[in-house]
Protein backbone atom coordinates (compact mmCIF):
# COMPACT_ATOMS: atom_id res chain seq x y z
CA UNK A 1 0.00 0.00 0.00
CA UNK A 2 0.78 3.45 -0.73
CA UNK A 3 0.90 6.81 0.61
CA UNK A 4 -2.43 7.45 -1.25
CA UNK A 5 -4.24 4.50 0.15
CA UNK A 6 -4.13 4.80 3.88
CA UNK A 7 -5.16 8.01 3.35
CA UNK A 8 -7.97 6.99 1.19
CA UNK A 9 -8.64 4.27 3.96
CA UNK A 10 -8.38 6.78 6.59
CA UNK A 11 -11.08 9.27 4.95
CA UNK A 12 -13.14 6.93 4.43
CA UNK A 13 -13.91 4.85 7.66
CA UNK A 14 -12.57 7.70 9.98
CA UNK A 15 -13.98 10.24 11.71
CA UNK A 16 -12.75 13.77 10.31
CA UNK A 17 -11.87 15.59 13.06
CA UNK A 18 -7.96 16.48 12.37
CA UNK A 19 -6.50 17.58 9.79
CA UNK A 20 -3.25 16.18 9.48
CA UNK A 21 -0.17 16.70 7.10
CA UNK A 22 -0.41 13.61 4.37
CA UNK A 23 2.79 11.66 5.74
CA UNK A 24 2.14 8.19 6.91
CA UNK A 25 4.75 7.20 9.02
CA UNK A 26 6.06 3.40 9.26
CA UNK A 27 8.68 3.46 11.91
CA UNK A 28 10.61 6.54 13.76
CA UNK A 29 13.66 6.53 16.08
CA UNK A 30 14.88 9.18 17.88
CA UNK A 31 14.46 12.30 16.05
CA UNK A 32 13.35 10.66 12.76
CA UNK A 33 10.20 9.41 11.42
CA UNK A 34 10.18 7.21 8.55
CA UNK A 35 6.94 6.86 5.77
CA UNK A 36 5.54 4.49 3.96
CA UNK A 37 7.43 5.38 0.76
CA UNK A 38 11.17 4.83 2.83
CA UNK A 39 11.37 8.89 2.95
CA UNK A 40 12.80 10.16 6.10
CA UNK A 41 11.58 13.46 8.04
CA UNK A 42 13.51 14.89 11.36
CA UNK A 43 9.96 15.67 13.52
CA UNK A 44 10.36 18.45 15.19
CA UNK A 45 6.28 18.13 16.18
CA UNK A 46 7.89 15.21 19.00
CA UNK A 47 3.85 14.22 19.22
CA UNK A 48 3.20 17.36 20.99
CA UNK A 49 6.19 16.66 23.60
CA UNK A 50 4.94 13.48 23.85
CA UNK A 51 8.23 11.93 22.61
CA UNK A 52 10.83 14.22 24.20
CA UNK A 53 13.02 11.23 25.24
CA UNK A 54 13.31 10.59 21.02
CA UNK A 55 10.99 7.85 19.31
CA UNK A 56 11.01 4.07 20.14
CA UNK A 57 13.58 4.89 23.07
CA UNK A 58 15.43 1.67 23.70
CA UNK A 59 15.34 1.84 27.54
CA UNK A 60 12.04 2.47 27.69
CA UNK A 61 11.03 -0.05 24.98
CA UNK A 62 13.07 -2.05 27.39
CA UNK A 63 10.79 -1.55 30.34
CA UNK A 64 7.78 -1.77 28.34
CA UNK A 65 8.08 -5.25 27.15
CA UNK A 66 9.66 -6.59 29.86
CA UNK A 67 6.50 -5.23 31.98
CA UNK A 68 4.44 -6.21 29.28
CA UNK A 69 5.21 -10.20 29.87
CA UNK A 70 5.10 -9.90 33.54
CA UNK A 71 1.48 -8.23 34.29
CA UNK A 72 0.03 -5.29 32.51
CA UNK A 73 -3.41 -4.49 33.88
CA UNK A 74 -4.49 -5.29 37.75
CA UNK A 75 -6.99 -2.15 37.94
CA UNK A 76 -6.52 -0.18 41.42
CA UNK A 77 -9.02 -3.06 42.94
CA UNK A 78 -5.91 -4.92 43.50
CA UNK A 79 -2.21 -3.27 44.31
CA UNK A 80 0.39 -3.55 42.08
CA UNK A 81 4.76 -4.11 42.58
CA UNK A 82 4.97 -0.93 39.96
CA UNK A 83 2.89 2.04 41.28
CA UNK A 84 4.65 2.01 44.60
CA UNK A 85 8.06 2.70 42.95
CA UNK A 86 6.69 5.18 40.59
CA UNK A 87 5.25 7.36 43.41
CA UNK A 88 8.28 7.05 44.95
CA UNK A 89 10.58 8.37 42.06
CA UNK A 90 8.25 11.12 41.30
CA UNK A 91 8.36 12.56 44.81
CA UNK A 92 11.99 12.04 44.63
CA UNK A 93 12.63 13.90 41.54
CA UNK A 94 10.03 16.44 42.13
CA UNK A 95 9.79 16.89 45.58
CA UNK A 96 5.84 16.74 45.34
CA UNK A 97 4.35 14.73 48.72
CA UNK A 98 2.09 12.63 46.93
CA UNK A 99 0.99 11.80 42.93
CA UNK A 100 -2.37 10.65 41.32
CA UNK A 101 -1.77 8.67 37.76
CA UNK A 102 -3.98 8.72 35.36
CA UNK A 103 -4.00 8.18 31.76
CA UNK A 104 -4.62 11.14 28.90
CA UNK A 105 -3.60 14.57 29.80
CA UNK A 106 -7.16 15.81 29.83
CA UNK A 107 -8.12 13.16 32.82
CA UNK A 108 -5.04 14.70 35.08
CA UNK A 109 -6.76 18.36 34.61
CA UNK A 110 -10.07 16.75 35.34
CA UNK A 111 -8.58 15.00 38.76
CA UNK A 112 -6.50 18.76 39.38
CA UNK A 113 -10.40 20.43 38.44
CA UNK A 114 -12.07 17.67 41.07
CA UNK A 115 -9.68 18.30 43.46
CA UNK A 116 -9.36 21.92 43.47
CA UNK A 117 -13.37 22.03 43.86
CA UNK A 118 -13.48 19.57 46.68
CA UNK A 119 -10.81 21.28 48.69
CA UNK A 120 -12.71 24.45 48.21
CA UNK A 121 -15.72 23.23 49.76
CA UNK A 122 -13.79 20.62 52.52
CA UNK A 123 -10.83 22.98 53.32
CA UNK A 124 -11.65 26.61 52.27
CA UNK A 125 -15.51 26.02 53.24
CA UNK A 126 -16.90 27.41 49.95
CA UNK A 127 -20.64 27.46 50.33
CA UNK A 128 -21.94 24.20 48.19
CA UNK A 129 -22.00 24.64 44.26
CA UNK A 130 -20.21 27.90 44.25
CA UNK A 131 -16.08 26.88 44.17
CA UNK A 132 -14.99 28.82 40.86
CA UNK A 133 -11.48 27.98 39.37
CA UNK A 134 -9.85 30.49 37.64
CA UNK A 135 -8.62 30.11 34.02
CA UNK A 136 -6.37 32.11 31.42
CA UNK A 137 -7.91 33.24 27.98
CA UNK A 138 -6.62 31.29 25.06
CA UNK A 139 -5.14 27.79 27.28
CA UNK A 140 -5.47 24.67 26.12
CA UNK A 141 -6.17 22.11 28.67
CA UNK A 142 -7.72 19.19 26.19
CA UNK A 143 -10.80 18.05 24.68
CA UNK A 144 -13.38 17.28 27.54
CA UNK A 145 -16.62 19.08 28.21
CA UNK A 146 -15.83 20.48 31.28
CA UNK A 147 -12.39 21.57 29.83
CA UNK A 148 -13.39 23.05 26.53
CA UNK A 149 -15.99 24.81 28.97
CA UNK A 150 -12.99 27.32 30.19
CA UNK A 151 -11.59 27.00 26.85
CA UNK A 152 -11.79 30.51 24.86
CA UNK A 153 -11.38 28.76 21.37
CA UNK A 154 -15.13 29.49 20.11
CA UNK A 155 -14.59 25.99 17.95
CA UNK A 156 -13.72 23.74 20.75
CA UNK A 157 -17.04 24.80 22.41
CA UNK A 158 -19.33 24.83 19.23
CA UNK A 159 -22.09 22.42 19.52
CA UNK A 160 -20.98 20.96 22.69
CA UNK A 161 -23.12 22.47 25.35
CA UNK A 162 -24.13 23.01 27.37
CA UNK A 163 -20.95 24.01 29.16
CA UNK A 164 -20.35 23.24 33.03
CA UNK A 165 -19.99 26.62 34.43
CA UNK A 166 -17.51 27.86 37.33
CA UNK A 167 -14.36 28.81 35.31
CA UNK A 168 -14.25 32.55 35.06
CA UNK A 169 -11.90 33.73 32.35
CA UNK A 170 -8.55 36.08 32.95
CA UNK A 171 -6.25 37.68 30.42
CA UNK A 172 -2.89 35.43 30.53
CA UNK A 173 -0.47 37.68 32.03
CA UNK A 174 -2.24 40.06 32.73
CA UNK A 175 -1.97 39.94 36.85
CA UNK A 176 -4.02 43.01 37.77
CA UNK A 177 -7.01 41.20 36.18
CA UNK A 178 -6.45 37.75 38.26
CA UNK A 179 -6.64 40.08 41.31
CA UNK A 180 -9.66 41.79 39.72
CA UNK A 181 -11.82 38.16 39.61
CA UNK A 182 -10.49 36.36 42.82
CA UNK A 183 -13.28 36.45 44.91
CA UNK A 184 -13.86 34.47 48.19
CA UNK A 185 -15.75 31.69 45.81
CA UNK A 186 -11.78 31.37 44.16
CA UNK A 187 -10.73 27.90 44.60
CA UNK A 188 -8.16 27.60 42.59
CA UNK A 189 -6.38 29.13 39.27
CA UNK A 190 -5.38 26.82 36.65
CA UNK A 191 -2.94 28.27 34.04
CA UNK A 192 -0.01 26.77 31.56
CA UNK A 193 3.12 28.54 32.98
CA UNK A 194 3.80 28.98 28.82
CA UNK A 195 1.19 28.63 26.72
CA UNK A 196 1.71 26.17 23.80
CA UNK A 197 -0.96 25.58 21.67
CA UNK A 198 -1.86 29.74 21.85
CA UNK A 199 1.52 29.70 19.93
CA UNK A 200 4.38 29.18 22.27
CA UNK A 201 3.38 32.36 24.42
CA UNK A 202 5.83 33.31 27.29
CA UNK A 203 4.57 35.58 30.07
CA UNK A 204 5.91 38.61 31.24
CA UNK A 205 8.58 38.39 33.79
CA UNK A 206 7.81 38.55 37.32
CA UNK A 207 4.19 36.76 36.17
CA UNK A 208 4.21 33.59 37.87
CA UNK A 209 5.44 35.28 40.68
CA UNK A 210 3.10 37.68 40.88
CA UNK A 211 0.46 34.92 40.75
CA UNK A 212 2.21 32.66 43.50
CA UNK A 213 1.62 35.87 46.26
CA UNK A 214 -1.83 36.60 44.84
CA UNK A 215 -2.99 32.85 45.42
CA UNK A 216 -1.28 32.70 48.68
CA UNK A 217 -2.62 35.95 49.97
CA UNK A 218 -6.26 35.12 48.93
CA UNK A 219 -5.92 31.38 49.73
CA UNK A 220 -6.78 30.03 46.52
CA UNK A 221 -4.62 27.25 45.07
CA UNK A 222 -1.69 27.65 42.49
CA UNK A 223 -2.01 24.87 39.85
CA UNK A 224 -0.07 24.59 36.96
CA UNK A 225 -0.74 22.49 33.62
CA UNK A 226 2.54 21.12 32.48
CA UNK A 227 1.74 18.66 30.73
CA UNK A 228 3.53 20.02 27.44
CA UNK A 229 6.06 22.40 29.21
CA UNK A 230 7.22 20.24 31.75
CA UNK A 231 9.82 17.49 31.79
CA UNK A 232 12.47 19.08 30.14
CA UNK A 233 10.79 20.23 26.95
CA UNK A 234 11.05 24.06 28.33
CA UNK A 235 14.46 23.72 29.52
CA UNK A 236 13.96 22.69 32.94
CA UNK A 237 12.06 19.62 34.59
CA UNK A 238 8.90 22.22 35.10
CA UNK A 239 8.98 25.70 32.83
CA UNK A 240 7.73 27.12 36.43
CA UNK A 241 11.28 26.81 37.68
CA UNK A 242 12.09 30.11 35.42
CA UNK A 243 10.37 32.08 38.11
CA UNK A 244 11.54 29.82 40.95
CA UNK A 245 7.74 28.96 41.87
CA UNK A 246 5.84 26.52 43.43
CA UNK A 247 2.73 25.63 43.06
CA UNK A 248 0.27 23.73 45.23
CA UNK A 249 -0.39 21.43 42.36
CA UNK A 250 1.11 20.29 38.86
CA UNK A 251 0.01 18.30 36.05
CA UNK A 252 1.95 16.05 33.84
CA UNK A 253 1.44 13.79 31.04
CA UNK A 254 2.97 13.79 27.72
CA UNK A 255 6.65 12.98 27.90
CA UNK A 256 5.63 11.00 31.31
CA UNK A 257 5.90 7.56 29.26
CA UNK A 258 8.03 8.68 26.32
CA UNK A 259 5.98 8.33 23.72
CA UNK A 260 4.90 4.57 24.31
CA UNK A 261 1.57 4.74 26.19
CA UNK A 262 -0.88 7.56 28.43
CA UNK A 263 0.38 8.00 31.79
CA UNK A 264 -0.30 11.39 33.22
CA UNK A 265 -0.24 12.62 37.34
CA UNK A 266 -1.10 15.40 39.20
CA UNK A 267 1.30 15.98 41.93
CA UNK A 268 0.56 18.11 45.12
CA UNK A 269 0.49 17.86 48.90
CA UNK A 270 -1.38 15.26 51.09
CA UNK A 271 -3.19 18.21 52.69
CA UNK A 272 -4.59 18.65 48.55
CA UNK A 273 -4.81 15.37 47.09
CA UNK A 274 -6.12 14.19 50.42
CA UNK A 275 -9.06 15.35 49.52
CA UNK A 276 -9.94 11.88 47.84
CA UNK A 277 -10.92 9.42 49.93
CA UNK A 278 -11.45 5.84 48.51
CA UNK A 279 -14.38 5.57 46.00
CA UNK A 280 -14.12 9.64 45.38
CA UNK A 281 -12.33 9.13 42.36
CA UNK A 282 -10.72 6.55 39.75
CA UNK A 283 -9.22 5.09 36.69
CA UNK A 284 -9.59 1.38 35.93
CA UNK A 285 -5.88 1.77 33.58
CA UNK A 286 -4.53 4.79 35.94
CA UNK A 287 -1.92 3.95 37.93
CA UNK A 288 -1.67 0.07 36.16
CA UNK A 289 1.76 -2.02 36.16
CA UNK A 290 2.83 -1.00 32.59
CA UNK A 291 1.76 2.44 32.98
CA UNK A 292 4.09 2.90 35.56
CA UNK A 293 7.07 1.06 34.19
CA UNK A 294 7.23 3.04 31.34
CA UNK A 295 6.99 5.95 33.32
CA UNK A 296 10.07 5.02 35.10
CA UNK A 297 12.28 4.24 32.68
CA UNK A 298 11.06 7.79 30.94
CA UNK A 299 11.91 9.78 33.78
CA UNK A 300 15.11 7.51 34.28
CA UNK A 301 16.33 8.58 30.69
CA UNK A 302 15.87 12.45 31.35
CA UNK A 303 17.97 12.15 33.91
CA UNK A 304 21.08 9.88 32.87
CA UNK A 305 20.79 11.79 29.06
CA UNK A 306 21.19 14.81 30.71
CA UNK A 307 17.55 15.85 28.63
CA UNK A 308 16.48 19.12 30.47
CA UNK A 309 19.92 20.44 30.11
CA UNK A 310 20.52 19.41 26.48
CA UNK A 311 16.94 21.21 25.81
CA UNK A 312 18.17 24.42 27.81
CA UNK A 313 21.43 24.55 25.63
CA UNK A 314 20.33 23.67 22.09
CA UNK A 315 17.15 25.67 22.45
CA UNK A 316 18.97 28.75 23.37
CA UNK A 317 21.34 27.43 19.88
CA UNK A 318 18.25 26.95 17.78
CA UNK A 319 16.78 30.34 19.17
CA UNK A 320 19.61 32.54 18.39
CA UNK A 321 20.35 31.00 15.09
CA UNK A 322 16.54 31.27 14.23
CA UNK A 323 16.65 35.30 15.26
CA UNK A 324 19.10 35.50 12.40
CA UNK A 325 16.78 35.08 9.81
CA UNK A 326 15.55 37.80 7.80
CA UNK A 327 12.33 37.42 6.34
CA UNK A 328 9.47 39.84 5.92
CA UNK A 329 6.88 37.56 7.08
CA UNK A 330 8.46 36.36 10.34
CA UNK A 331 7.23 38.84 12.79
CA UNK A 332 9.39 37.04 16.10
CA UNK A 333 10.66 33.92 17.65
CA UNK A 334 10.05 32.85 20.65
CA UNK A 335 10.36 30.40 23.63
CA UNK A 336 11.88 28.53 25.86
CA UNK A 337 14.51 25.37 25.70
CA UNK A 338 13.50 23.07 22.89
CA UNK A 339 10.06 24.86 22.22
CA UNK A 340 10.67 27.52 19.35
CA UNK A 341 7.66 29.52 18.01
CA UNK A 342 8.12 30.93 14.66
CA UNK A 343 5.59 34.00 14.54
CA UNK A 344 4.30 34.85 11.21
CA UNK A 345 1.74 37.60 9.85
CA UNK A 346 0.61 34.99 7.37
CA UNK A 347 -1.07 31.64 7.51
CA UNK A 348 1.72 28.90 8.85
CA UNK A 349 0.36 26.39 7.35
CA UNK A 350 1.95 26.26 3.68
CA UNK A 351 5.19 26.30 6.05
CA UNK A 352 4.61 23.57 7.71
CA UNK A 353 3.94 21.76 3.98
CA UNK A 354 6.98 23.16 2.48
CA UNK A 355 8.99 21.91 5.26
CA UNK A 356 7.78 18.58 4.76
CA UNK A 357 8.98 18.48 1.42
CA UNK A 358 12.13 19.94 2.91
CA UNK A 359 12.29 16.49 4.71
CA UNK A 360 10.79 18.28 8.09
CA UNK A 361 7.83 17.46 9.75
CA UNK A 362 6.17 20.14 12.39
CA UNK A 363 2.20 21.44 12.35
CA UNK A 364 1.28 24.83 12.82
CA UNK A 365 -0.63 26.28 15.87
CA UNK A 366 -3.07 29.08 15.90
CA UNK A 367 -2.85 29.35 12.23
CA UNK A 368 0.36 31.84 12.33
CA UNK A 369 2.43 30.26 14.47
CA UNK A 370 4.82 27.58 13.54
CA UNK A 371 5.97 25.39 15.89
CA UNK A 372 9.64 23.75 16.67
CA UNK A 373 9.50 21.12 19.02
CA UNK A 374 12.04 17.87 18.56
CA UNK A 375 12.69 15.51 20.23
CA UNK A 376 15.49 16.76 23.15
CA UNK A 377 17.96 13.94 22.21
CA UNK A 378 18.76 16.11 18.22
CA UNK A 379 21.78 17.40 18.16
CA UNK A 380 23.80 20.24 17.29
CA UNK A 381 24.47 18.48 13.36
CA UNK A 382 21.07 17.55 13.34
CA UNK A 383 19.57 21.66 14.39
CA UNK A 384 21.77 22.92 11.65
CA UNK A 385 20.47 20.66 9.04
CA UNK A 386 16.74 22.03 9.89
CA UNK A 387 17.87 25.43 10.01
CA UNK A 388 19.55 25.46 6.85
CA UNK A 389 16.03 23.82 4.99
CA UNK A 390 13.85 26.13 7.50
CA UNK A 391 15.79 29.63 6.68
CA UNK A 392 15.29 27.93 2.44
CA UNK A 393 11.82 27.57 3.18
CA UNK A 394 11.11 31.18 5.48
CA UNK A 395 13.00 32.90 2.76
CA UNK A 396 11.30 31.17 -0.34
CA UNK A 397 7.98 31.87 0.89
CA UNK A 398 8.22 35.83 1.17
C1 LIG B 1 -1.86 18.01 25.32
C2 LIG B 1 -2.26 18.87 26.46
C3 LIG B 1 -3.33 18.52 27.30
C4 LIG B 1 -4.24 17.35 27.02
O1 LIG B 1 -3.57 16.13 27.01
P1 LIG B 1 -4.25 14.88 26.26
O2 LIG B 1 -3.31 13.74 26.60
O3 LIG B 1 -4.31 15.20 24.81
O4 LIG B 1 -5.60 14.70 26.85
C5 LIG B 1 -3.60 19.33 28.38
N1 LIG B 1 -2.86 20.44 28.63
C6 LIG B 1 -1.83 20.79 27.86
C7 LIG B 1 -1.03 22.02 28.20
C8 LIG B 1 -1.50 20.05 26.73
O5 LIG B 1 -0.51 20.44 25.92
Amino acid sequence: MKTKDFIELEEKYGAHNYHPLDVVVTKAEGVWVTDVEGKKYLDCLAAYSAVNQGHCHPKIMQAFTEQAGKVTLTSRAFRNDQLPLLYKDLHDLTGYDVALPMNSGAEAVETAVKAARKWGYKVKGIPENKAEIICAENNFHGRTVTIVSFSTEAQYKDGFGPMTPGFPIVKYGDIEDLKSKINSNTAAFLVEPIQGEAGIVVPPAGYLKEVEKICKENNVLFICDEIQSGLGRSGKLFAFEYEKVRPDMVIIGKALSGGFYPVSAVLSSKEILGVFKPGDHGSTFGGNPLAAAVARASLKVLGEEKLIERSFEMGNYFIEKSRTIKSKHLVEVRGKGLWIGFVLDTKARPYCEKLMDEGILCKETHDNVIRFAPPLVITKEEIDWAFERIEKVVKALD
